[in-house]
């Protein structure tokens, strides 16, 4: 666990100071592509978590009652800022994620759409009002903050997804505490310093660092009045059932096993463009990446011929080097995790039509890389189908029908998105209506909504109903209030009855 000395440290942020003072335990933040530890993050104990929330609670008051032109021009201000340091956010986002830097300018560009529609806010926060509800009596709605947010991160989209939180919850007048993932911590810092740079006052957003530590501070602390998580389902479960039993508002986002339905009718080249560029983007590290292909019919020998001879083309290397597609995965652990489930579907059969086992990258010897790894042939039993694997493997399920493709779809115990390449209306239609996943793509791959939609699964992709980010988003960090007013100079008189409109 500890680092040499020497390494850079990444600090909290903690009532607007970047601080690790009295930090006793520390992560290694590793450069993937290099295999090597580049710095040390500070890891949170009771003492700075209970620290930041306090700061967030100190700062509510005040931030809350703010006009909501003052805190729109604060949220104009962090995207004219993000939109400059774009470059930089991706270069960081890159050397500790692994991701190919033209990839994480991508999610820069995608928080930026969710800050885009967070800004406006004097729209978003609108109430409604009925006039003369009864003689003299009108009824309004508000919408106001909750209070203290808490955010918990993963480590595959480092800037975009903390955005996706906060924005929200800032703009609806809420305070923040994040724990972003340990594993590429430091772009959570420069969103802090963008945003105090922009005015949001000290305390109104805090940064802790950490694990389990950490995270459970948070789900027990008395302040913190509601939870958003993104990250694995196993950990997305047991966020849902601490923060719901410790009496908190929360929305849990976990993994994904994604499937793209191919019919024969398909456009093959576009649906192969789509697998590839899906599966194997990011070392297939998004939440959204297809890891799970259903070749209708006669589609499976031609696609999968189209998709092996993509892979052939990829240039795996280093994310700073623009002309690769694919770089590392993020941790040692995780490549060996991934080597794993590739014996264990060359073991259970399946039919392994590109291997990424032996990839060398010359200069890059001891990266975390694993090449783009194709296998047909494989059955629903089988593990590398059942299981969420999180790097560059692509495995096909063959099917005879379109209900056949439906059933194995609905059938995963994942429902976070789908997509169907094909020219048929009735089979896309019939596709959209039936399947069971939260974000649904028509000849599309990877169907992330747009910053003014929202972003959510379904099954053991969600727990909550709330989705992130968009009008979702504005709901789940704002409680509704309505009030029933009377001013008029005469008095009603006394009436002992329930209440009904006269
Ligand atoms: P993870 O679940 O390991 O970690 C997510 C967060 O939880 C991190 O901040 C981590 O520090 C914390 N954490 C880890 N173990 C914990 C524990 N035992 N108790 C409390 N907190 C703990 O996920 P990851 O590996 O960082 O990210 C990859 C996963 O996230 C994949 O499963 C992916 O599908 C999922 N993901 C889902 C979405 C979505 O929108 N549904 C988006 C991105 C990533």
């Amino acid at each position: 666990m500890k680092a040499p000395p020497q390494l850079r440290t990444v600090t909290h942020f903690i009532g607007g100071s970047f601080a690790a003072e009295g930090t006793e335990r520390f992560g290694d933040v590793f450069d993937p592509a290099l295999g090597e530890v580049q710095a040390r993050v500070a890891f949170a104990d009771e003492a700075a978590v209970d620290a930041a929330v306090r700061a967030a609670s100190d700062a509510f008051p005040k931030w809350s009652r703010m006009s909501l032109g003052k805190r729109a021009e604060v949220l104009f201000g962090f995207r004219e800022r993000l939109r400059a340091r774009a470059q930089e956010f991706a270069q960081i986002v890159s050397s500790e994620h692994g991701k190919i830097v033209t990839d994480a300018a991508g999610e820069v560009a995608r928080a930026l759409e969710v800050v885009d529609f967070a800004c406006n806010l004097p729209h978003l926060l609108k109430g409604e009002l009925s006039e003369s509800v009864s003689t003299n009596v009108d009824t309004y709605s508000l919408r106001q903050p909750v209070g203290v947010c808490a955010g918990i991160t993963p480590f595959n989209f480092p800037m975009m997804v903390p955005v996706w939180m906060l924005a929200p919850a800032l703009a609806a007048g809420n305070t923040f505490v994040l724990k972003p993932s340990e594993r590429d911590p430091s772009a959570s810092l420069l969103i802090a310093k963008l945003l105090q740079e922009s005015g949001l006052p000290d305390g109104v957003l805090n940064v802790v660092h950490g694990d389990k530590v950490a995270v459970d501070a948070l789900l027990g602390h008395p302040l913190v009045n509601a939870v958003s998580f993104v990250g694995s389902t196993p950990i997305a479960r047991y966020i849902y059932e601490t923060a719901a039993k410790n009496g908190k508002r929360v929305q849990a986002l976990g993994g994904a096993k994604n499937h793209l339905v191919v019919m024969p009718d398909a456009d093959l080249d576009a649906a192969a463009d789509a697998l590839v560029s899906s599966a194997y983007g990011s070392a297939g590290q998004r939440c959204m990446a297809i890891s799970a292909c259903v070749s209708v019919g006669s589609s499976a020998e031609p696609l999968l011929e189209r998709v092996v001879d993509r892979i052939a083309k990829l240039r795996v290397g280093p994310g700073h080097d623009k002309s690769n597609d694919m770089g590392p995965v993020v941790t040692p652990a995780a490549r060996e995790r991934i080597l794993r489930y590739i014996e264990s579907g060359v073991t259970e059969g399946a039919a392994l039509l590109a291997d990424g086992r032996t990839l060398r990258v010359a200069g890059y010897e001891n990266g975390f890389f694993v090449g783009p790894t194709l296998f047909d042939k494989t059955t629903q039993n089988m593990q590398i189908y059942r299981d969420e694997i999180f790097g560059p493997v692509l495995v096909n399920v063959r099917a005879r029908t379109l209900d056949e493709a439906l059933a194995i779809v609905n059938a995963n115990p994942y429902g976070n998105g789908t997509s169907i390449f094909t020219r048929s209306g009735a089979a896309a239609r019939t596709f959209e209506s039936e399947v069971q996943a939260g974000m649904v793509g028509i000849n599309v791959p990877i169907p992330v909504p747009v910053g003014y939609y929202s972003f959510g699964g379904w099954k053991a992709s969600l727990f909550g109903d709330l989705h992130v980010y968009g009008p979702d988003g504005f709901r789940f960090y704002t409680r509704g209030k309505v009030v029933t007013a009377r001013w008029h100079e005469s008095n009603a008189g006394m009436n002992l009855g329930f209440p009904t409109h006269s």
